[in-house]
Order: structure tokens, then C-alpha cells, then sequence
């Protein structure tokens, strides 16, 4: 497994299409050790899952590099939230009402703001985070109007095993309408689907990491 070589073809696939999209590489269970080729490679754009994996993991580098940027992708609890804004540059996950409250509370208390996407639960999945479609609009609005939130974008984990287009033209939708530009979607398997679709932020592990063992 070369891990830059997978990176550099990777990054060639999304340039032939275009150069405004943002790839993250999801760097969970991996170590630093793993991830060494391509940060020798400037790659600075990086997503984990758990809040303190990431914080054990990249505490150090984060103080040698200020370029270097996190994106938590996985789910955020209330009570990790001061150690998240501390931490990490985006949170892809906010999708309920208490944890945005709690964040801007926290953001004012510690004068930090970050970058935010809102999940959307875009295939209605029990099993799934995100906030409900149908609640997507009225969420937004409490989140950029009254909390003042710095809201980016939105994010989506389309069912496995369907065919992702629908979901990720669904999204883009209600982005559109919302007036909100910035999209995190698309993984290994359906980052072109998701480029073709209007992504912008993508959420890539496997295809440049290798298999994950321990998640
Ligand atoms: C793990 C994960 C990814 C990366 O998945 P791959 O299939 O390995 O590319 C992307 N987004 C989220 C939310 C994840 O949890």
C-alpha cells in the first residue's frame, strides 16, 4: 500500500474535473506514522471521528503547523464541545437544537468561532444522525439568524447500497435554496458521483488509507 501514491492519484482524479474542491482525508484509526507521506506531500486538510483521538493525535502537530486544518466528521457531544471548538477547524456533524445552543454559548464564552456544516439525515434513516429534512429550514435559520453560528455549508451520508445521485442533487437543493454554497459529500466509493453533483468537501479514507481494521 503506497498511501502517496493513492493520495496523488486521488487528487489527480479530483483536479481533472475541477480545482475548487476540498479534499479531506480521513485520517480515523490511522496513526500519524501512516499519515507521514502525505503530510511530507503538504496535505493540510484532515477528518476524525472521536474528539479525543483526534485531540491525542494531532495536539502536537497542530502547534508546529498552522496550516494544518481538523474536521471532525463524526458525532459531537454537549459535553466535548469546548475541547471541539478548541480543536477543530470544522465540524461537519451539528444537527440538533442542544448542541447548537451549547456551541454558541461555548463560542461567545471563549470568543472562537469555527466553521460548521449541518448534517442532514438526506436518506430518512432511523440508524442515521443528521436533522430531518423536513426540519432542515427552520434549523438552519435558528442556527445563522439567532445563534449566529458560522454555518458553511451542509454535510450527507447517503444510504449504503443505493444509488448516492438523488440524495446528493437533494441536498444541493436545499443548499440552494437556502442559500448556503459549501457541500461535504462524498467518500471512497462515490466522490465523483458526489463532485458531478456539486460537492465541494470531500470525505476521503479508504481509497488513500487503506482498510481500516480497528473501527
Ligand atoms: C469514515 C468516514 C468517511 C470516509 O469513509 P471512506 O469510505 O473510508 O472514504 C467519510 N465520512 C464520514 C462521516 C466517515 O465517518
Amino acid at each position: 500500500m503506497d498511501v502517496g501514491n493513492n493520495y496523488n492519484q486521488i487528487l489527480s482524479n479530483i483536479n481533472r474535473i475541477s480545482n475548487n474542491i476540498k479534499l479531506i482525508v480521513v485520517s480515523k484509526t490511522f496513526s500519524i506514522n501512516h499519515l507521514k507521506p502525505i503530510l511530507d506531500l503538504g496535505h493540510t486538510h484532515f477528518g476524525e471521528n472521536r474528539v479525543h483521538e483526534s485531540i491525542d493525535k494531532w495536539t502536537n502537530l497542530l502547534k508546529e503547523n498552522n496550516n494544518l486544518k481538523i474536521h471532525l466528521i463524526g458525532k459531537l457531544q454537549t459535553n466535548k464541545v469546548v475541547e471541539a471548538i478548541n480543536h477543530f477547524s470544522f465540524v461537519h456533524s451539528l444537527d440538533n437544537e442542544k448542541l447548537a445552543i451549547k456551541i454558541s454559548k461555548e463560542e461567545n464564552n471563549l470568543g472562537k468561532k469555527i466553521k460548521y456544516f449541518i448534517q442532514v439525515n438526506i436518506g430518512k434513516e432511523v440508524q442515521k444522525s443528521g436533522i430531518s429534512i423536513e426540519n432542515s429550514s427552520q434549523f438552519i435559520k435558528f442556527c445563522v439568524n439567532e445563534l449566529k453560528i458560522n454555518i458553511h455549508g451542509l454535510m450527507c451520508i447517503p444510504p449504503a447500497n443505493e444509488n448516492p445521485n438523488k440524495f446528493f442533487l437533494k441536498l444541493k437543493e436545499i443548499a440552494n435554496f437556502e442559500g448556503l454554497k459549501n457541500l461535504s459529500m462524498g467518500m471512497s466509493n462515490d466522490y465523483l458521483e458526489a463532485i458531478n453533483c456539486g460537492a465541494n468537501y470531500l470525505r476521503i479514507g479508504s481509497a488513500i488509507l487503506g482498510t481500516r481494521s480497528n473501527f
